[in-house]
């Protein structure tokens, strides 16, 4: 797992407000500020990481409902970039219709947002590789949006099948591609991996401060 923890991108949330909530990318907020999306299965633990990286007990809601109407969700955070949830997916319970919506909001976001350096898909560590998270990734992979991966709930895996898991999930993406994007493993509940990915993002927003002074 690639640690990106330096002295020099370490982040301390000194700030986060929830902005507003978008029905699709077209109506996301104007200018550059770079922004950074988290996706994932219902339940995958998203909204948990969120209020955790934010260091807020809920500011991302934690009762998605399935059938309610799914929107892109904006937090700015220490007044220089945004978090952006991103509608859960794979409900058991939803029509062919609230899926394709979902599809459609979802993949035109990621594909045309131009504020858009990372996004952060998140899988659960404590079930098997799904075929719906494999489909998201192949598909971010083959038009290539930056993307990594985070491990949600580590807690809850038993210390001695961590290693198995990981595996089991490195052989699926292996599968189709030969490098992998960075991951992250996480517990939301017991506060582990928040540093590494929040001093990614920092990494990055370092990076394109530079760039803008260069040009
Ligand atoms: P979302 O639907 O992806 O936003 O997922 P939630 O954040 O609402 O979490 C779904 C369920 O997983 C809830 O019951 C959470 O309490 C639980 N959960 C979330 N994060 C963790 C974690 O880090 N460890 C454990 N053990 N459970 C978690």
């Amino acid at each position: 797992m690639l640690k990106y923890i330096d002295i020099r991108n370490l982040m301390i949330i000194k700030d986060a407000q929830y902005i507003a909530s978008y029905p699709s990318y077209s109506a996301c907020p104007e200018g550059d500020v770079p922004e950074y999306a988290f996706v994932g299965r219902s339940n995958v633990g998203k909204s948990s990481l969120i209020n955790y990286l934010l260091n807020r007990k809920n500011i991302a809601r934690t009762s998605n409902k399935p059938g309610k109407t799914q929107m892109i969700n904006y937090f700015l955070v220490n007044a220089s970039w945004y978090m952006v949830d991103l509608p859960g997916f794979g409900y058991a319970k939803v029509s062919k219709k609230q899926r394709k919506s979902w599809e459609l909001m979802v993949k035109n976001y990621l594909q045309h947002r131009l504020q858009l350096q990372n996004t952060f898909v998140l899988l659960d560590l404590n079930i098997k590789p799904q075929k719906i998270d494999l489909e998201l990734i192949n598909w971010m992979g083959e038009i290539q949006i930056p993307f990594s991966i985070v491990y949600t709930k580590m807690d809850k895996t038993r210390k001695r099948d961590i290693a198995d898991r990981l595996l089991a999930y490195e052989e699926a993406l292996q599968a189709s591609w030969e490098t992998l994007p960075p991951r992250f493993i996480s517990s939301a509940n017991k506060r582990v991996g928040g540093e590494d990915i929040l001093a990614y993002i920092e990494q990055i927003n370092e990076r394109i401060k530079t760039n803008s002074k260069k040009s």
